[in-house]
């Protein structure tokens, strides 16, 4: 009997019981409102994520320029999740230096254990020793286990959860113990830069709505995208008007910031970043290798080199533009000349 029991429980299919996240009841399920003044009174702390790139500059000069006219300037921190040595060379401190010149308080923080390719490597291994027990289980050649792929993707973006949000979580919670007993939960306004235009996933995000699993009985979070609606003309209106410095990979014709190599950036981005940083792409390529398995679906980081090799050979090295080619693109050559009377900021090394 027992054998047949044991029998059974082998042929049963192995589903996972997926836990009911438990939310604290304090937590509210709607936002109390939308209205851009009032979430900024709201809140006790307004959190301004910023990669650095040029969306969270916008969203960082606009939503400062608000708070400076109700007062609540001291109520802002930008936080900036530092990625490493697979960002853009310059980006922490370019973040600090906006950060700065707004007049507000500016918090780093950093993943533990190890950078995206480190976890890429560490995550393969993982990945493979399960597999390779659970074709032991099934009385299967372990050697023989597929194993997941171990970069992150669209459908399974660790990287942003353990790099940024983790970590960025942590701060909140520094950030509530800062203000001691309220007698009530805190409130974080938590801003992001996320646009509509961006992609198709991004367009279905609420600009404002509760942040439930940030929440707790001590802290309640609400996500707040300002710029959700903005065009790519109105972000870099908004750079010009600001006189903040922005980063220098956009004039070299780079569309988005953080990574350098992101899995879910375009062709000619992940291209021209490899001609602009030979050394890290020549690393992304041995962690290929490593964990047999593409760095992008349908693109690897072999094919990405080869093609910026190919150009390179094709048009020489790249040489670096004048400074505000990407403003200028955006807001015109007039007022590209009017900032950058302005605005002093130092070349990058992007291939640091
Ligand atoms: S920039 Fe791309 S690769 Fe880097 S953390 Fe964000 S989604 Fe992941």
């Amino acid at each position: 009997m027992s054998a047949q029991i044991s029998l059974f429980a082998n042929a049963e299919p192995k589903t996972k019981k997926k836990r009911a996240r438990r939310v604290h009841p304090s937590v509210p399920s709607a936002p109390a409102t939308t209205v851009p003044t009032e979430l900024l009174r709201f809140a006790d702390w307004i959190l301004l994520n910023s990669s650095g790139g040029k969306d969270s500059q916008a969203m960082a000069s606009h939503i400062c320029h608000l708070a400076d006219r109700l007062g609540l300037l001291h109520r802002v921190v930008v936080v900036h999740a530092d990625l490493g040595d697979v960002e853009w060379g310059g980006t922490r401190a370019l973040a600090e230096d906006q950060a700065r010149r707004l007049g507000v308080r500016f918090e780093v923080v950093h993943a533990e254990g190890g950078d995206l390719l480190a976890r890429t490597v560490a995550r393969f291994f993982k990945l493979k020793a399960k597999a390779e027990d659970e074709a032991r289980a099934e009385g299967l050649d372990p050697a023989a286990a597929k194993v997941a792929p171990a970069w992150p993707s669209s459908s399974a973006r660790w990287c942003t959860s353990d790099l940024k949000r983790g970590p960025i979580r942590k701060l909140m919670t520094r950030l509530v113990d800062e203000l001691g007993g309220l007698g009530r939960p805190v409130r974080i306004l938590n801003c992001m830069g996320q646009r509509a235009a961006e992609s198709a996933p991004r367009a279905k995000l609420q600009p404002v709505e509760i942040d439930r699993p940030a929440s707790n009985g001590k802290r309640h979070v609400t996500t707040w995208r300002p710029i959700h609606g903005w065009t790519d003309v109105e972000v870099w209106k908004e750079i010009a008007c600001s006189g903040l410095p922005y980063h220098e990979a956009y004039d070299w014709g780079m569309s988005r910031l953080s990574c350098s190599f992101c899995v879910l950036g375009c062709e000619a981005d992940v291209v021209l970043a490899a001609r602009l940083r030979p050394t890290k792409a020549a690393e992304y390529v041995a962690v290929e290798k490593q964990v047999g398995a593409d760095f992008k679906h349908g693109l690897s980081m072999g094919q990405i080199v080869a093609r910026a090799q190919a150009l390179e050979a094709e048009h020489g090295e790249l040489q670096r533009p004048p400074r505000g080619t990407a403003l200028a693109r955006h807001v015109g050559k007039k007022a590209t000349r009017a900032y950058l009377a302005h605005v002093d900021s130092d070349a990058l090394n992007l291939a640091a």
